[in-house]
């Protein structure tokens, strides 16, 4: 058990001016008072708020708020009473372990009235001091690393009630650590088996991959210290509870499992996080998709981090978060991180006796409307509805048109909406109305949407929906009904491609001759031909000659790369470009990307499809002299309801904030960042290969324009994928 002065020591480590006698009055007033009572691990029954009181102090926490912690359990536990502590103690302290006292007999885990109820006692006794929300969850989270003593009915109840409110709510006042620990808990005592899975695995990676965490951290540091940056690197594991939420979330198996590693990087000051971000995306390759700029664009609960995933030193995935130790303190500590006013500076706050942190905290503030929203409704119900929805931040509650409930994480749109209802709902959806309003099919869903699916048994479902769901549900259905949807398109493709032919005869399709010219070609049926065709493993040439049509007619895709202002070329239809995703038979060239609004031409590569390219790529130079390859394509309507990558050369000055204000400028856009790479660096500039993901031409324009006008922003050019 921590002694007296080691207690008190740690307080004056961090907080010279603290009351020391008053600590001390503290310690021996709580511990008196516990006297004899024990714990379920037969521990002195003062060990526990001694142990909350010291999880308090690694966060740094003032006077008032330790001694709260030691008194915290008293009034409902001993014969103390909150009139002898204010006594004792002063107001401040008092009125912090009354609202303590308030929340301790609260049962979340009950009908649905009195949990309403509950939730809105705990969050107001919270909301009045922000303090108050940090003992609590010290004191779960000691309850939590001692559940192993408790019995096990009550230890699930325990957990679930942890997972379910405690550690939301941790995560939604910003502090991960506390989040991640009451999780992880709590998933070892709900899924004992999954955690053990998880562990075993983890260990095999471990014995596998040996020092190379440490070796890892060193590579970093190296590269970041031979380009001027000092940076403290740190790695670690990820927790298993995290580890199970992905696999979850991509529905990954065991097996799979193998980016188990991140990595910290913590530098001097914002600039040198871009900088270090350059470093690394010049020294290794990235993982494209994987970039996210928090910095220019701060998490609602102030987290601030730049993420990137690299293939780094021996060829591991490696995640790296660059960061200052300000930022760091905030996402690790959250509220805590920030220190309280003596004496609420906010005059509103004060009327209402509200005691604020310092400093502008996002979370605080969505705290601080909670509490309005409690003294102007009474009704419980919906204050529970309302709340829950607030706290369970990564989630969104919508319902059918009958009235039923369908939770799906935040983000989720419609389609994954009409999977969660039914596969075939999903498998057959065209349009949707939500709360009463047509709406496109991407929309994302908002708490309490009601969401009436429009059908079509016509409808099979489109292969680019799996990059746009947010369920593993939907996304595994479509995969599915995308595999018996490729063939059909392939040879919808392949049909499209010996009708064009044909129409250089002024002839047209017959399935009866075309069956028998397969046949002498060796191919089963005409649908199979139609296939192989479409995906680019029968010619064209040798499916024509089998028909009987000799000799060769102008192509009018050679005219595609001669006539780059003509829009289509009369009579030769082209073919639409619907959903581009790589279960498709189109992908698009990753060398320039191609945005709605670009002139595309499609060229047939045997086995992969087609290649989408725009007009200018110079890649195409090197089909010239292959006709039958070239495929007219243009862009279909729905095109409109996706993102499409296009790739940028932007010269920047070699300058601080210059990265920043690029990653800014494109957030303000409205568009991601798929990948961004530093590519030569001299002294005043340096080059970056950027690919961006916008909806046409239109909007990467606006982008392109924005860029252009930067201070530090050189030029902007569109790549044509001739370096
Ligand atoms: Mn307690």
């Amino acid at each position: 058990m921590m002694r007296q002065y080691e207690l008190v020591e740690r307080v004056t480590s961090y907080d010279p001016d603290a009351n020391e006698a008053m600590l001390n009055k503290a310690y021996v007033y709580a511990m008196k008072a516990h006297g004899h009572q024990v714990r379920a691990s037969g521990d002195p029954y003062f060990t526990h708020p001694l142990e909350v009181a010291a999880i308090l102090t690694e966060m740094k926490l003032d006077d008032a708020t330790i001694a709260a912690a030691l008194l915290h359990d008293v009034v409902e536990d001993t014969e103390a009473t909150l009139a002898e502590i204010e006594q004792l103690f002063g107001g401040e302290i008092s009125e912090l372990v009354e609202g303590l006292t308030k929340i301790k007999r609260l049962d979340l885990i009950s009908k649905e009235a009195a949990q309403a109820e509950n939730l809105r006692k705990l969050l107001l006794a919270m909301s009045r001091d922000a303090r108050v929300l940090l003992v609590k969850l010290a004191d779960r989270l000691h309850n939590m690393r001692t559940l192993h003593h408790v019995k096990p009915e009550k230890r699930a109840r325990i957990a679930k009630e942890t997972m379910d409110i405690y550690a939301p709510l941790a995560g939604r006042m910003g502090m991960h650590s506390m989040r991640e620990e009451l999780d992880d808990i709590a998933f070892k005592a709900l899924y004992p088996e999954a955690r053990d899975g998880i562990m075993k695995r983890l260990e095999a990676l471990r014995a596998e991959s040996g020092d190379i965490l440490t070796n890892i951290e060193e590579r970093l540091t190296e590269q970041l210290a031979a380009n001027g940056i000092g940076a403290h690197v740190s790695g670690r594991e990820k927790k298993a509870y995290s580890i199970w939420r992905k696999m979850q979330r991509k529905h990954l198996s065991l097996g799979q499992l193998s980016d188990i590693f991140g990595f910290r990087i913590i530098v001097a000051s914002e600039a040198d996080c871009y900088k270090a971000l350059g470093v690394a995306h010049t020294a290794w390759r990235v993982v494209p998709g994987r970039f996210k700029d928090y910095i220019s664009n701060p998490k609602q609960n102030d987290y601030r981090s730049i993420h990137t995933t690299v293939i780094g030193p021996h060829r591991k995935r490696v995640e790296l978060q660059i960061r200052t130790q300000a930022m760091d303190d905030i996402a690790e500590r959250g509220v805590a991180a920030h220190s309280f006013y003596k004496d609420a500076a906010d005059p509103m706050a004060a009327e209402r006796g509200i005691r604020l942190p310092h400093g502008d905290s996002n979370s605080f503030r969505w705290l601080r409307s909670l509490v309005e929203t409690l003294a102007e409704g009474d009704n419980p119900g919906e204050f529970l509805e309302s709340t829950r929805l607030e706290l369970f931040a990564d989630q969104v509650f919508c319902f059918t048109p009958k009235g039923a409930l369908i939770a799906l994480p935040k983000g989720a749109n419609a389609i994954d909406f009409a999977y969660a209802v039914h596969t075939d709902i999903g498998n057959s959806c065209v349009g949707c109305r939500i709360n009463g309003r047509h709406a496109p099919l991407m929309t994302e869903l908002a708490n309490g949407d009601e969401v009436e699916v429009i059908r079509s048994q016509a409808q099979t479902p489109p292969a680019a929906w799996e990059k746009v769901v947010h369920t593993g549900k939907a996304r595994s259905a479509i995969r599915r009904a995308t595999r018996f949807a490729v063939r059909a398109q392939y040879a919808g493709l392949g049909r499209e491609i010996i009708e064009r032919h044909l129409a250089r005869f002024d002839a047209t399709y017959n399935k009866k001759q075309f069956g028998e010219a397969m046949r002498k070609l060796g191919v089963s049926s005409a649908e199979d031909g139609l296939a192989a065709v479409g995906r680019g493993e029968l010619a064209a040439h040798d499916v024509m000659n089998a028909l009987g049509f000799e000799g060769e007619r102008e192509a009018p895709k050679r005219d595609i790369r001669k006539s780059r202002t003509v829009k289509q070329e009369g009579g030769v239809p082209s073919i639409p470009v619907r959903g581009v995703n790589q279960n498709l038979p189109l992908n698009i060239d990753a060398s320039t990307g191609a945005v709605p609004g670009e002139r595309i031409v499609g060229i047939l590569k045997p086995g992969e499809g087609i290649t989408v390219y725009p007009i200018f790529s110079a890649a195409l130079q090197k089909f010239d002299d292959e006709p039958d390859l070239w495929i007219d394509l243009a862009w279909d309507e729905d095109s409109a309801t996706s993102l499409y990558p296009a790739r940028l050369r932007v010269v920047v000055h070699n300058e601080v904030g210059a990265l920043g204000q690029l990653t800014q400028t494109v957030a303000d856009g409205g568009a991601n960042i798929e990948n961004l790479q530093m590519t030569e660096r001299a002294r005043d500039f340096y080059n970056i290969d950027l690919t961006v993901e916008v909806e046409d031409v239109r909007h990467l324009n606006q982008i392109m324009n924005e860029l252009a006008r930067k201070p530090l922003i050189s030029t902007v050019v569109r790549a044509t994928g001739s370096d």
